[in-house]
């Protein structure tokens, strides 16, 4: 592993701790090794969520920078995605992600097109655009994350899950209002679903139960144990990270 991708992910630690490095084999690829004894309870690492959106699905449509239940008719003025209130609207969760990629090409979302057979919403084309507003650094880690698309691709049930939503992106959506077109390709598109398998995490928001999909690539390169001696631990910040 080159030292550029090493700095990359090793960045990620807010910590500064320097207790562990990255290593990689040809067979298990990115892992980590700690640099020193450590001690019951002691804080190995931590970091900001790179990218988080609600689960894919849910029953009835949700703020999606707070994610509080709203009603069908509550979205935001600028890109049509289901919003409570004019400070979520404005909220850099919504507002710097989904919303500025959108609204600078003039693309308003249908809620409509969300809404599945079973009636439940899918909100999974949100994350494939949150992790398209990626820039910078974030956008490197992104791109160099594991994906197994080629696996995920012979999955018949990972395929029908998705191909609804990839369809809505790419239309992105009430055609109507404008003739831009983020391009995406159905890959890449995919991709976004299948680095979310492979290496996503679920948080429960304290304030409204909604389960989020987080991405935390560093903590996704260590490696899992059926009997751990390490524990994980999300805490909420007013950063919305
Ligand atoms: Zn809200
Ligand atoms: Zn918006």
């Amino acid at each position: 592993m080159d030292n550029e991708e090493i700095k990359l992910f090793k960045s990620l630690d807010i910590s500064n701790g320097n207790k562990f490095e990255i290593r990689k084999s040809l067979d298990q690829g990115r892992y980590l090794v700690a640099t020193k004894d450590l001690s019951a309870g002691e804080e190995i690492f931590s970091e900001f969520a790179m990218s988080f959106a609600p689960s894919f699905s849910t029953n009835h449509p949700i703020c999606v920078t707070c994610t509080k239940k709203v009603e069908a008719d509550s979205v935001c003025t600028a890109c049509g995605w289901s919003i409570c209130s004019e400070p979520c609207a404005q909220n850099s969760i919504h507002a710097k992600q989904e919303c500025k990629l959108l609204s600078e090409q003039k693309i308003k979302m249908c809620m409509d097109s969300l809404v599945e057979d079973d009636n439940t919403y899918n909100y999974s084309p949100l994350s494939v655009l949150r992790t398209l507003s990626l820039s910078g650094d974030k956008k490197k880690i992104y791109d160099l994350m594991q994906d197994s698309l080629h696996e995920w691709k012979q999955n018949d049930d990972f395929i029908e899950k998705f191909r609804v939503p990839a369809e809505v992106l790419k239309h992105v959506v009430c055609k109507s209002k404008s003739n831009a077109d983020i391009s995406l390709s159905n890959d890449n598109i995919l991709r976004v679903f299948a680095v979310a398998f492979t290496n996503d995490f679920s948080h429960s928001y304290s304030h409204s139960g909604q389960e989020l999909r987080c991405m935390y690539p560093l903590t996704a390169l260590l490696n899992h144990s059926c009997a751990p001696n390490i524990q994980r631990q999300t805490i909420e910040t007013n950063q919305g990270k």
